[in-house]
């Protein structure tokens, strides 16, 4: 399909299907016009571009994880993956955080002892 169908596909605009053409991340092949043609595979390749993405992957750490035999790949999931927990883990005070604070009876933040410990580990 061409640049401007696999775009709306995927939900990105076209310049950002050239610059990973440009990349090397995901290249189509070259209609005799010139223009680019994407297969099923690419497109496969695309939705997982976008989906690694949305999650904070760099392209740089993409391209590592789409390529079995990169070398440094283990340790670039691995990194990601250490990442991903830690912010699981803030996210979670977070939200036990602004849970207690919905109830919280203390006319300042800074004298509730559970207030402040947030503050703590933050
Ligand atoms: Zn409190």
């Amino acid at each position: 399909m061409r640049i401007g169908d696999a775009a709306r596909l995927i939900g990105v605009p076209t310049h950002v299907l050239r610059h990973w053409d440009d990349m090397g991340v995901v290249s189509p092949s070259r209609t005799p016009s010139g223009h680019r043609e994407y297969d099923e595979e690419q497109v496969r390749r695309l939705r997982v571009l976008r989906a690694c993405q949305e999650v904070g992957l760099s392209l740089g750490e993409i391209r590592l994880v789409l390529h079995r035999d990169e070398a440094g790949r283990a340790q670039v999931i691995e990194e990601r993956l250490s990442r991903i927990r830690a912010q699981r883990e803030r996210l979670a005070d977070a939200e036990s955080f602004l849970e207690h604070v919905r109830t919280c009876r203390h006319d300042l933040l800074t004298r509730c002892p559970s207030c402040s410990r947030f503050a703590d580990e933050g």
